[in-house]
């Protein structure tokens, strides 16, 4: 039961979400220890997701700083 790196990358988000079956986890597991380039989207995956819970979680952005960001977006030189 081989699984290649599209199948498991196709499943990373399912794993992050915790909603795997218990031999998916394993097989995944076992392939991103040995798949260098899976584990390295995975990590990237994981950070993502910690850096948006974050930012969804704690304390909004505050007005003054979105405004100073649309600022500098909207009168940037082309
Ligand atoms: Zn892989």
């Amino acid at each position: 039961m081989a699984h290649n790196c599209d199948d498991i990358c196709r499943d990373l988000h399912v794993y992050l979400d915790g909603e795997t079956t218990v031999a998916t986890r394993s097989v995944i597991a076992v392939h991103l220890e040995d798949c260098p380039s899976c584990a390295d989207a995975f990590h990237f995956e994981a950070q993502v997701r910690l850096v948006v819970a974050r930012c969804c979680c704690e304390e909004p952005v505050p007005e003054s700083l979105r405004v100073r960001v649309l600022r500098a977006i909207y009168t940037a030189d082309p």
